[in-house]
């Protein structure tokens, strides 16, 4: 498996497998099927529902924890946030069956931002999280987080995708070490993105189908990426992109493409706030 090296050494598949929205009745023959077929990064969230049935199928897998690289994520902690993230945290392992994870990522950029970090942080120094990240944080927050904090996040999780492609805060990114790993790498499918002409005419030359051409795409910016499928053919599918080379002028395509806007939420609507925020995991 290919992979990218974290800012603090530790060893990333550049392509994983995501579980956001499979029922957790489905997740466990889903992730089941992704090992199978060769996928070793497992991307899931305490607010996905399904980390008991990720646990179950990388436990009935057989597969060696080494060979595995498993994230979850933190979902937003009311006051104290450092205990309560420490709880959270040893939730989520226990229903994941794990005595360590790789990543662990602060879900959404709210609450006690800095509680949380702080305990991240130390899960970091005690080793039980191999590397810790964020998800959905804009390029003034990151910044602000790394500024201010021991620790810079390995990872940020941003949504990313040909109509949405990041160019300019990957730029960013890199320059503080970074790695921009891209979620709703397909946008879900929105926008006609299976049927785009531009991405479906370059797919015809090298016999591969959009899904390939956008993850291709994603490995030549160096963007990690997690897709999710339920079907083992797609699974099989999005795995075999490393047999081609997109060419600059393809690349420069695609890169028409961008919109540079959301197709799902932009994190500084009040709204979004208000509506993730309010949330909260029974634990
Ligand atoms: P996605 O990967 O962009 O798209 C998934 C959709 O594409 C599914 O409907 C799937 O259908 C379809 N699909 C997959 N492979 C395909 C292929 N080769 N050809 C045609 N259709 C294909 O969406 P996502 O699940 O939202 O994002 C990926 C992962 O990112 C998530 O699973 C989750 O782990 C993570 N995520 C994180 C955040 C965050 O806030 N940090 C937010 C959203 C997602 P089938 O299943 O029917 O194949």
């Amino acid at each position: 498996m290919h992979s990218v090296t974290l800012n603090n050494g530790v060893e990333m598949p550049i392509i994983g497998f995501g579980v956001y929205q499979i029922p957790a009745e489905e997740t466990e023959q889903a992730v089941t099927d992704a090992l199978a077929t060769g996928y070793r990064l497992l991307d899931t969230a305490a607010s996905y529902g399904n980390e008991e049935a990720v646990g179950r199928a990388i436990k009935n897998s057989g597969v060696p924890r080494e060979d595995l690289f498993v994230t979850t994520k933190l979902y937003v902690q009311d006051a104290p946030a450092e205990e309560n993230t420490k709880r959270a945290f040893e939730t989520s392992l226990n229903k994941l069956g794990l005595d360590y994870l790789d990543l662990y990522l602060m879900h959404q950029p709210y609450g006690d931002v800095y509680g949380q970090w702080r305990a991240m942080e130390a899960l970091n120094r005690e080793g039980l999280a191999k590397a810790i990240g964020v998800a959905n944080f804009y390029p003034d927050r990151l910044l602000d987080l790394i500024i201010n904090n021991e620790i810079a996040p390995a990872v940020n999780q941003i949504e990313t995708h040909p109509f949405f492609q990041r160019t300019g805060y990957q730029k960013l990114m890199r320059e503080q070490g970074v790695q921009l790993q891209a979620w709703g790498g397909f946008a879900q499918g929105k926008n006609g993105l299976f049927t785009n002409p531009v991405l479906s005419e370059i797919g015809k030359k090298y016999g591969k189908s959009v899904g390939q051409v956008v993850l291709r795409w994603a490995v030549q910016r160096g963007v990690a990426s997690i897709p999710k499928s339920v079907r083992p053919e797609r699974m099989a599918e999005n795995l075999d992109v490393f047999d081609l080379a997109l060419t600059d002028d393809e690349m420069a395509s695609i890169a028409t493409l961008d919109t540079g806007a959301t197709l799902f939420f932009d994190h500084h609507d009040l709204e979004i706030v208000k509506w993730l925020s309010a949330r909260r995991l029974d634990g």
